[in-house]
């Protein structure tokens, strides 16, 4: 193995999907929906896949399907406001992952540092690793709250902590708006000072926004590129597996300026060099719909954030009731909550893990049925224990399944 790669050989998603086959709980860890995408998304690719139109079958354009990318095209450019150009200016990769990967691998060098803001989530240290690069972290932390559960806006950077880090050698930030697994949607006043710091050390944003529809009210995304002087140095990253309910596809984008996104086109060329035709024409599809619809009730952005909140004060309600600390997330689909005061319930005594919440997922897994994300793995090394005492559970599940959620807590408390 290059040395490279060396402490990340380890990945939360392959241990922890390997340990729900083996025990099938409930699984409320990796993040998907348990339900179907809406029928007109499907139809879509079922309308490609029956396609007598060769074209749809073979390999398209190395940089973005011309059909998707003129929908990013209308949707984003509506967004930024300002005209974003199909060609030069946007990339469809495969999945939010390649975006990442691509851009980060595309412009940081050896020994630039990175700030990854914690918890992140958690490919962006082995890429910045792989890229020669110093990731620099630096923790939101909780501040106190009295009287009530504590929101995702409770967790907090610290502004001197935060300026502390850039200097001459910073080559880039890496931002995710709404964030996994706290749910923090960055205000304007925080993107602000983020991008007024980015502008002062000539510094990239990677602004990873999958979770960019699955906003609460009455919080909103903004969109960091839209701030002044900031699309010049933002390649925003997108999902189409979050943005319609399809992990599967593996479809992602960055937009940003020209010449950011040559560098990751220059990635993208000789490692994936395409996508997948029918994926992206589906895509393309389901996105000309929703431009038609963008703001109203029956716009599936709209109505799946809708859905979703009431997923989430469900799950919140039935976390507190059984005696967690749930954060409540102003955004995403993921909930932390903190398991300490439960304690006393838990013998972990035959789990062997370093970390706590480790012990705490595995053990819960096993014995009680039901399956979290250890929030650690969001955490460079040195502050993992600021993790210790929180279990991450995803929320677009079936009620159905919440329920038995809840049910299955209840029980064991
Ligand atoms: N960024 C974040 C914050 C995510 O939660 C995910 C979900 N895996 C990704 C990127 C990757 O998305 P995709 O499945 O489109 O590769
Ligand atoms: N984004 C999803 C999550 O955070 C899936 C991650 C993955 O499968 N690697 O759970």
């Amino acid at each position: 193995l290059p040395s490279r790669y060396a402490g990340s050989e380890t990945s939360v998603w392959n241990e922890y999907i390997k340990l729900a086959a083996a025990y099938k709980p409930l699984n409320l860890g990796q993040g998907f929906p348990d339900y179907p995408p809406p029928s007109y998304v499907t139809d879509a690719l079922k309308e490609v896949a029956c396609s007598e139109n060769n074209f749809l079958h073979q390999y398209t354009r190395g940089f973005g399907h011309p059909r998707l990318v003129n929908a990013l095209s209308k949707l984003y450019s509506k967004l930024i406001g300002r005209e974003i150009n199909a060609q030069t200016e946007i990339l469809t990769t495969l999945g939010a992952y390649e975006a990442l990967f691509s851009s980060i691998i595309g412009h940081v060098d050896n020994n630039d540092e990175v700030i990854i803001i914690e918890p992140f989530f958690d490919c962006y240290e082995p890429i910045v690793l792989s890229a020669g690069g110093v990731p620099k972290f630096i923790p939101l932390r909780l501040k106190e709250v009295e009287g009530r559960l504590p929101t995702s806006a409770d967790w907090v950077l610290d502004k001197n902590e935060l300026e502390g880090l850039f200097n001459s050698k910073t080559k880039a930030i890496i931002l995710n708006t709404p964030n996994n697994p706290l749910g923090k949607v960055f205000t304007l006043e925080e993107l602000t000072h983020i991008a007024d710091l980015c502008k002062k050390h000539n510094v990239l944003c990677i602004s990873d926004e999958v979770y960019e529809w699955m906003v609460y009210k009455p919080n909103t995304h903004i969109r960091i590129a839209t701030l002044p002087g900031m699309w010049e140095r933002t390649i925003t990253i997108g999902s189409a597996g979050k943005t319609f309910s399809v992990t599967g596809w593996k479809l992602g984008w960055a937009y940003g300026p020209e010449n950011l996104l040559v560098n990751m086109q220059l990635v993208h060329q000789n490692s994936v060099y395409t996508g997948c035709t029918p994926i992206q024409e589906a895509t393309a599809i389901a996105f000309e719909k929703e431009l038609t619809r963008l703001g109203e009730d029956e716009c599936f952005f709209v109505s799946l954030a809708k859905e979703l909140e009431v997923k989430r004060d469900f799950m919140a309600k039935f976390l507190s009731d059984v005696g967690m600390k749930p954060t409540i997330p102003e955004g995403g689909y993921f909930m932390i909550a903190d398991w300490s005061p439960l304690e006393s319930k838990v013998d972990m005594s035959s789990e062997t893990d370093k970390y706590k919440d480790y012990r705490f997922t595995k053990w819960m897994t096993k014995n009680v049925g039901l399956q979290g994300i250890p929030p650690s793995a969001f955490y460079s090394t040195v502050h993992k224990n600021l993790a210790e005492n929180y279990v991450r559970y995803c929320f677009i599940k079936q009620d159905e399944n919440l329920q038995k959620a809840s049910d299955i807590l209840h029980k064991w408390v």
